[in-house]
């Protein structure tokens, strides 16, 4: 009897420890993993953030910590920054998530050098250049004029005013549109249509106007002004971008 005893306890103890997992230990598995879900906290480098759809993480995401989770959820920590050269913004990883529509400004967040602020919209002013026009700082996003400066330094003498209305329909409106004011019909108007064409993706550009006709990345082949696709006459110069470069950007 004592031997059998001794047996039954050896039983025991070896289907505690080695047996296959019991309902309760089921339901902490599955509760560990409802716990990792969408909302729930984890442990970043740079800070404790949320796991969470990647595609709505406006800060950075981190591969990994929200195992349980399908792919496209990540750690996502959102920490805001403010650069000492102005604005604001939130810290981003620019291998991981890039910094669409803005500008990535270094020694504003925690981490590696792959972490930097990545500043969008807001009244920042760039550095204009000494020479030629300016373009007007509070009525366009930051990135939308740091941009202007960059197409306007590839043409010096072409463009006499650029506009950036804060009243006017579209784009315009929403601060992400400027007009490069030429001579009517001035040759080089195309030249700085085109060249704006080929630097799109630098450039973030939405559309192009020059002329009466439109180029827009996401519907159109790259290619000389005159297979652009033609707009309706809209009756002057001025309406039909004779006398301007109307350019977007995203
Ligand atoms: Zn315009």
């Amino acid at each position: 009897m004592k031997f059998t005893a001794v047996i039954t306890t050896a039983f025991l103890f070896t289907s505690a420890v080695f047996a296959h997992p019991s309902p309760d230990a089921d339901y902490e598995a599955n509760y560990s993993l409802i716990s990792r879900a969408i909302g729930s906290s984890c442990k970043a480098p740079e800070g404790t953030g949320k796991c969470g759809k990647a595609s709505t993480c406006g800060g950075i995401t981190y591969n990994n910590l929200c195992p349980n989770d399908p792919a496209d959820v990540k750690c996502c920590l959102e920490l805001t920054c403010k650069p000492s050269s102005g604005g604001s913004g939130l810290c981003r990883s620019k291998s991981r998530n890039g910094c669409s529509g803005g500008t990535f400004v270094a020694g504003a967040c925690p981490g590696s050098a792959d972490i930097a602020c990545c500043v969008k919209g807001g009244s920042t002013s760039p550095n204009p250049p000494s020479t030629g026009p300016k373009i007007p700082a509070n009525k366009c996003k930051s990135y939308v004029i740091d941009n202007g400066y960059k197409i306007l330094k590839q043409f010096p003498g072409l463009v006499h005013t650029v506009w950036c209305y804060a009243n006017k329909p579209g784009e315009h409106g929403k601060g992400r549109a400027l007009d490069f004011m030429v001579k009517p019909h001035a040759a080089g108007g195309r030249t700085l249509a085109e060249w704006t064409m080929k630097n799109h993706k630098s450039l973030n550009v939405m559309y192009v106007i020059w002329e009466q006709r439109i180029w827009n990345p996401s519907r159109d082949k790259q290619g000389p002004w005159t297979g652009w696709r033609k707009m309706e006459n809209r009756g002057s110069c001025t309406a039909n971008h004779c006398d301007h470069v109307h350019v977007s950007f995203n």
